[in-house]
């Protein structure tokens, strides 16, 4: 009973606000790895960067203006596209044993290719590009 009390409070106190999003959740990531660096190399100052950037993710979470916030997340996804998409390619390629992906440069579709053929001339599916690549 009492759980469940808490859990209508929170989902009340949360009804309307903007709640969380992939900006956040990088922005999280980046604290995260700034306090790792402030212990290894002993530096305290950076914490306050950390603590900012934990104000700040709260802030736009529990911030009624929605439309600023998913705007804002529009815009961080727009602009990180092509290191996102580098970063999906390159883990992908250490899952996968029998593929290698690759950026296509036209379009920035992550194509992927067999490994083991050497250097190969890709055919992006999206745009039509053609590429060289090594597989
Ligand atoms: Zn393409």
């Amino acid at each position: 009973m009492m759980k469940n009390q808490w859990k209508t409070k929170l989902l009340e106190f949360m009804k309307g606000r903007y709640g969380t999003d992939d900006l956040n959740g990088t922005l999280l990531a980046l604290a995260v790895l700034i306090t790792i660096i402030g212990i290894v190399f002993n530096l305290g100052w950076l914490s306050y960067i950390s603590l900012g950037l934990l104000i700040y993710i709260n802030y736009r979470s529990l911030s009624k203006d929605t439309q600023k916030h998913a705007a804002e997340n529009r815009a961080y996804l727009n602009k990180t596209v092509v290191p996102r998409r580098m970063i999906k390619a390159f883990v992908l390629s250490l899952k996968d044993k029998e593929h290698s992906y690759h950026l296509c440069p036209g379009c920035h579709t992550i194509c992927r290719v067999p490994k083991g053929k050497g250097q190969i001339d890709v055919h992006c599916p999206g745009c039509g590009k053609t590429f060289s690549a090594k597989s």
